[in-house]
């Protein structure tokens, strides 16, 4: 279900030009954006966005933004002379602007591949979230120059580098739909202007708002919103009814049993309170491997740790194939 950017600035900033020439604005300031970040393609994109900007293309006309991305082409030499060469005499045009600094610390704007883009300033940390119709982007007051392309690099950052598990989310449309043992999901665009959703039996389907566009990051992303709340559905459904089932019929006992997201485990036994925690996720995964999951915990109500006395009882309680099952985990994915 995902895959990582790998594309360079480089080959952003070759698109923007081809679309630009295109007359395909809104999508050219999009890759512009998303290329600024790179010094080898960065004064071209400045110039471009600057014009962009001055101009109205592909984004509202804002003198101030076509002023900012001005500022930062002069703060070096080759910068200027790169921008001359693109915009001959709108450069001096551009120059010459007066400009007024906006009041307020929020910004919001439109990106062509991402979607509604709210930007907050001095928040004084710097964060991006993802909202079913909008990606808010907070910034620490160093920032707060309403030029976008902090904003940008923030938000493909995600994927990039800040969390190394955080992968870039695959188009997802109409014809998605997935089978599991324990529930369906499917896509539907409905006729509202909300994410929705429709339960029959186990078979969920996502309502997408009527007009939304499946190729922006902000709908895929809330896909993947709508889709965790549902997979919790489902576990919540089966899961904890599962584990009773399998305690009254191997004796093994445990107090209580919670449905948590646990980011480095699929499933947890509290030796003290003799408490079971499942991350949802594993609804998605087979019978038999479920069942391997909760027996392996169920069996450590009787002994700590992973030795040869535990197997031997994984097998008694289990059988061969939850044995097998169970010897395929790495040893972090279950504790
Ligand atoms: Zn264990």
């Amino acid at each position: 279900m995902s895959y990582k950017l790998r594309i360079t600035a480089k080959e952003n900033f070759r698109k923007a030009e081809i679309l630009f020439q295109q007359g395909r604005y809104e999508e050219a300031v999009s890759y512009l954006r998303q290329s600024a970040w790179d010094s080898k393609v960065q004064y071209q994109c400045y110039a471009l966005l600057a014009y962009c900007h001055y101009k109205g293309l592909g984004t509202p006309v804002n003198h101030y933004a076509a002023h900012m991305w001005y500022r930062h082409l002069i703060a070096r030499k080759e910068g200027i002379e790169t921008a001359k060469s693109m915009l001959g005499s709108e450069f001096d045009k551009i120059s010459s602007l007066r400009v007024d600094i906006p009041t307020g610390n929020r910004y919001e704007f439109y990106d062509y591949k991402i979607g509604r883009i709210v930007l907050r300033g001095e928040t004084g940390r710097e964060r991006v979230q993802f909202y079913n119709d909008r990606v808010e982007v907070e910034l620490s007051k160093s920032y707060l120059h309403y030029d976008s392309y902090q904003a940008i690099e923030m938000i493909y950052g995600l994927y990039d580098w800040h969390e190394e598990n955080r992968r870039y989310p695959v188009l997802i449309d109409q014809s998605y739909h997935e089978d599991y043992d324990h529930y369906s999901l499917r896509i539907e665009r409905g006729k509202g202007n909300k994410f929705t959703h429709r339960v029959e039996g186990d078979c969920y389907t996502i309502i997408v708002p009527r007009d939304i566009r499946f190729d922006q990051l902000v709908t895929r992303e809330a896909i993947i919103i709508e889709s965790n709340k549902l997979m919790r559905k489902a576990a919540l459904k089966y899961l904890p009814q599962r584990l009773k089932e399998l305690s009254e019929r191997t004796g093994l006992k445990y107090s209580d049993c919670q449905i948590k997201k646990m980011s480095d485990c699929a499933a947890c036994y509290y030796y003290q309170t003799k408490q079971i925690v499942i991350t949802p996720e594993i609804i998605t995964y087979s019978s038999r491997k479920i069942d391997a999951i909760l027996i392996h915990e169920l069996c450590h109500s009787l002994i700590k740790g992973h030795g040869q006395d535990f197997y031997d009882l994984i097998l008694k309680h289990g059988g061969e194939e939850i044995l097998r099952i169970n010897k395929t985990f790495p040893e972090y994915n279950l504790s």
